[in-house]
């Protein structure tokens, strides 16, 4: 028995991988207790008026913005390099949890570019990366088509060179605040290369701003994260100069893929707050409402939903932290990836339709905002890749390696 135990310890010492410590440091601590406070004053008086009016009145986007830059709270995530903070992604992850206690419309006033725009060079860092720095200008990523969601690939739009330029047609669907960004990353096919494999779709990234002739964006209505609207963008003979691809012509899916892997970790803590939120109401919904003579908490029905929430939620926490340690190392596989993702998009449904039952009637009333976590936390399993596709994804990762 003690030699097993003097064996283990040798073998983690000859291993000397740095030990997990989620414990907040006194920095994170201090930035995320002054979030939270300006997340309450600034943001949340906000909500009710935004889910009615489906859109932040300008003059509100504008405050949240100027008092969130004053405060640091604006590009957090960026590279010093470019001005940004320069924090870690474990950081961003306790970022992305507290914004997600108020609705998505109104964190996005905070506007910070996405990190695909570091791909910009030369003079493109000027027109786009840094004026998004500077929230004068907004990006959106315009990838999904009416034929091509899941499967990307299956994507039409095309880009055909014309001289210097390219002419572009197409149509993207769903694709989220286009009607009050500035410019868009497209995707588009830009040709087909022969591969062993037969012909093979080369798929390019460009930078277009939505007021080139050929652009029209139309809102779509959807019933979740009212005021960050999904858009039908139709392009109609867009010209495109050579110099607005993003990357490498060809190699436009390498580039998105980089940017999604964060984007699954931040999402899952985004699905912890919003998961957060629901649960703190619920919990004081079950131990105020009474039914029987007793407060309904009290029912074991109740209280085992409070329990299950809570071990969700904890769950969730700990393999967003776990994720985005990695991620700061650099070693954060794709199916890991997936798998925070699958498990934040799904626990944060489970813990939303929990909330509701906890409310009864109460819960499907537009008084309260115990309806909006649930019908916000639907899309999560959606629109950052669907929980199908990310169980294909990490069934073949895993399996991949025992066929090798
Ligand atoms: C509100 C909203 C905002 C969005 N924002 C953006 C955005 O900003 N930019 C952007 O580019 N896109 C955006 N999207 C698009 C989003 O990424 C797609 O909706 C998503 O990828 C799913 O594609 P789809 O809707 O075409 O569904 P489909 O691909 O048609 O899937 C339909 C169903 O079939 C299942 N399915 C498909 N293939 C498989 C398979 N191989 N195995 C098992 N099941 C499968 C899916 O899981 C799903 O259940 C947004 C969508 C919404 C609703």
């Amino acid at each position: 028995m003690n030699g097993a135990r003097h064996d283990l310890s040798a073998a983690n010492e000859k291993k000397q991988e740095p030990n997990v410590d989620f414990a907040l440091t006194f920095e994170q601590q201090a930035l995320i207790d002054s979030l939270k406070e300006f997340v309450k004053k600034e943001m949340l008086p906000h909500e009710g008026l935004v889910e009615e009016q489906r859109a932040v009145p300008k003059e509100i986007a504008k405050d949240i913005y100027e008092k969130g830059k004053a405060a640091g709270f604006v590009n957090m995530g960026m590279p010093e390099e470019v001005g940004g903070g320069g924090l870690d992604y474990e950081t961003m992850a306790l970022v992305s949890r507290e914004l997600a206690k108020v609705s998505t419309a109104l964190s996005l006033c905070l506007k910070s570019p996405s990190k695909i725009l570091l791909g910009c060079k030369g003079e493109q860092r000027e027109r786009y990366l840094m004026p998004a720095m500077r929230g004068e200008r907004l990006d959106c990523f315009a990838l999904t088509e009416p034929g091509g969601g899941s499967d990307a690939k299956a994507i039409v739009t095309r880009a055909e060179r014309d001289g210097g330029d390219w002419i572009v047609n197409g149509v993207k669907q769903f694709i989220s605040h286009a009607d009050v960004a500035d410019f868009m990353v497209l995707f588009a096919v830009t040709g087909m290369d022969e591969t062993p494999k037969g012909p093979r779709k080369r798929f390019t990234a460009f930078l277009i701003d939505h007021d080139t002739p050929g652009v029209t964006i139309t809102p779509m209505k959807s019933i979740c994260t009212r005021g960050y609207n999904p858009n039908m963008i139709y392009l109609d003979n867009v010209r495109v100069p050579d110099n607005q691809i993003l990357g490498e012509e060809g190699q436009g899916f390498n580039f998105a893929n980089d940017w999604l892997y964060s984007g699954r970790v931040m999402l899952a803590a985004h699905c912890c707050g919003l998961a957060e939120r629901a649960f703190e109401m619920a919990c004081e919904w079950a131990a105020t409402r009474k039914a029987f003579g007793k407060t309904i908490g009290e029912f074991q029905g109740i209280g085992f939903k409070i329990a299950d929430m809570a071990v969700d939620i904890k769950t969730t926490f700990l393999l967003v932290m776990e994720a985005a340690w990695k991620m700061d190392r650099g070693s954060l596989t794709r199916h890991e990836a997936s798998i925070v993702n699958l498990y934040g998009s799904e626990m944060v449904g489970r813990v939303t339709d929990h909330a509701v039952q906890i409310f009864g009637g109460m819960g499907m009333m537009e008084d309260f905002p115990i309806q909006r976590f649930w019908r916000d936390a639907r899309i999560e399993r959606i629109w950052e890749g669907t929980s199908e596709i990310h169980r294909d994804i990490i069934a073949r990762d895993i399996l991949r390696e025992y066929r090798s």
